[in-house]
């Protein structure tokens, strides 16, 4: 039953108890490639808020009682739904976010992945005997869904940012209301469509597109109905978040803001580490939260670096998602041109050398920006301090092991970190030291559902995929039986 159609899967409204709701206002979703509107979606209020979390409360005692494997089944066919669909959620995704369409693809891919691994999870999440009790105790722990869950999701990655909370929250036998990103909320309800077809009960699954995130916020994260709030997004409103939610004492979950160091060690092969930073950094258009955001670089191999990453960025394709073999496409709104042109000036006034790009690209529209590499950040520009969430290279040299060490690690987030060498030594040394809850050695590409994405520092609390990802939507429950003797 594919449907290559993204009309197909176009909904506007929220998805709340099984059912399409509508508000009393709407907000418009535009194409950053475009500017023109592509839907007029549902602005969830506070009541509608509440409704789904009184649907998710309802559903959860039945969904809680199915067989994890029959979780996993009803997970399965909303996998399959998935692919079947790709092309037709690639499409909504490319034209609300604006990220070139083989890249849309692959991200329906990942997000599908994160479905089909914990439908696996589900059927093999396990207690422990605890081998050791008193005489005539004997004790064990289980492990049981937490609870109604709340989802808050950024738009960088409209759809695997969401199926990778809850899959895993559908998989422990939670339920789950979900607050997708206003600038993206398509991908999320197209999920929510699918689901409902693939047989997941009402209520299971809510779906509340809004464009006042603090009001709908605030409740997802003072109900005292919500017993886990999960939060992918920028650092300082995770904070604000997490805050919020020391009210009623939730379980928390964070996938915050990074500023990934990419370490180009002079036992490097060169040609692969600026191969490995193009992929690294251009994706959506650089905007990634483990983007390679300080590329450190060491002295003795700095030029013939400068000149292989020089030569790559010409190569570049920049264009609307839909034309053929698009590296990147827009930005997603005047607010990241702001930032990143004003990354670019700040660096530039205080020292730094622009080798290639710095600007707009105007013949292609206002939200395009051209490939960018700068030579001589130092930690005290906010190129380096804060996340460029764009299709920049900042480059800094450094002479020793040591010293890209302690550049790397000094700063207050540790999301994701990359170095390159061909020394197995190193690779246990540095892999060690540095500070950040991913690496990727001679490799630019970390994401995938087998692995536990997560960050430590300020970039998060928790792990997402894994088989440690389901934990995060379980609580344990230790058993003492006694009178055994
Ligand atoms: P953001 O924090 O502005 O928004 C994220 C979500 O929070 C959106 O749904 C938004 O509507 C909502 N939101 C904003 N203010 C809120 C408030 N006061 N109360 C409740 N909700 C609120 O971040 P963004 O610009 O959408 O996304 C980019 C950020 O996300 C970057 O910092 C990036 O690094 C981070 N990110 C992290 C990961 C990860 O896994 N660690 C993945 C993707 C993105």
């Amino acid at each position: 039953m594919s449907n290559q159609s993204m009309t197909s899967l176009l909904r506007t409204e929220a998805f709340i108890n099984g059912r399409w709701a509508s508000a009393s206002h709407q907000f418009d979703v535009c194409n950053p490639a475009t500017g023109a509107v592509i839907a007029k979606v549902a602005n969830s209020d506070s009541a509608m808020t509440h409704a789904a979390i009184d649907a998710a409360a309802q559903a959860l005692p039945q969904w809680r009682a199915l067989l994890p494997k029959q979780r996993a089944q009803l997970l399965r066919r909303w996998h399959q739904l998935v692919l079947d669909n790709k092309r037709a959620l690639a499409e909504l995704m490319t034209t609300e976010q604006g990220k070139p369409l083989a890249e849309a693809m692959t991200e329906v891919e990942y997000g599908a992945s994160y479905i089909d691994w914990f439908a696996g999870e589900a059927e093999r999440s396990y207690g422990t005997i605890l081998s050791q009790g008193a005489t005539g105790h004997k004790s064990w722990y289980i492990r049981q869904a937490i609870g109604v869950c709340a989802a808050i999701t950024p738009w960088n990655f409209p759809h695997a940012m969401i199926t990778r909370k809850l899959a895993p929250a559908l998989a422990a036998g939670c339920t789950m209301v979900v607050k997708p990103a206003e600038a993206t909320p398509l991908s999320a309800l197209a999920l929510a469509q699918l689901a409902h077809d693939a047989g997941i009960p009402a209520g299971v699954i809510n779906i509340l597109p809004t464009q006042q995130p603090a009001a709908i916020g605030e409740i997802l994260t003072t109900h005292p109905d919500i017993k886990k709030f999960t939060f992918t997004g920028s650092t300082a409103v995770g904070k604000q978040l997490m805050a919020q939610c020391a009210s009623t004492v939730k379980k928390v979950s964070l996938e915050l803001g990074g500023n990934a160091p990419f370490i180009v060690f002079e036992d490097a092969n060169l040609e692969l580490a600026a191969a490995e930073l193009i992929r690294c950094k251009f994706r959506n258009a650089g905007q990634t939260c483990i983007s390679a955001n300080r590329v450190l670089v060491q002295h003795s191999v700095l030029s013939q670096f400068l000149e292989l990453l020089q030569s790559k960025l010409q190569q570049l394709t920049i264009g609307s998602g839909f034309e053929p073999a698009v590296d990147y496409g827009p930005l997603i709104n005047q607010a990241a041109i702001d930032k990143v042109a004003g990354l670019i000036a700040d660096a530039v006034a205080h020292g730094a050398e622009l080798i290639a790009g710095g600007k707009l690209l105007p013949e292609l529209g206002p939200l395009y920006y051209a490939p960018t590499l700068i030579f001589g950040i130092t930690p005290a520009m906010r190129i380096a301090q804060e996340e460029i969430f764009g299709p920049v290279i900042a480059i800094q040299a450094f002479t020793d092991e040591a010293q890209a060490i302690r550049l790397a690690n000094a700063a207050p987030v540790g999301l994701a970190g990359y170095f390159c060498t061909e020394d197995y030594r190193r690779i246990e040394r540095v892999s060690t030291l540095l500070e950040c809850g991913m690496l990727g050695i001679n490799t630019g590409a970390i994401s995938h559902a087998y692995n536990a994405f997560g960050g430590i520092k300020e970039s998060g609390i928790g792990r997402e995929g894994s088989p440690v990802g389901i934990a995060e939507y379980q609580e344990i429950k230790n058993i003492t039986l006694g009178d055994l003797a």
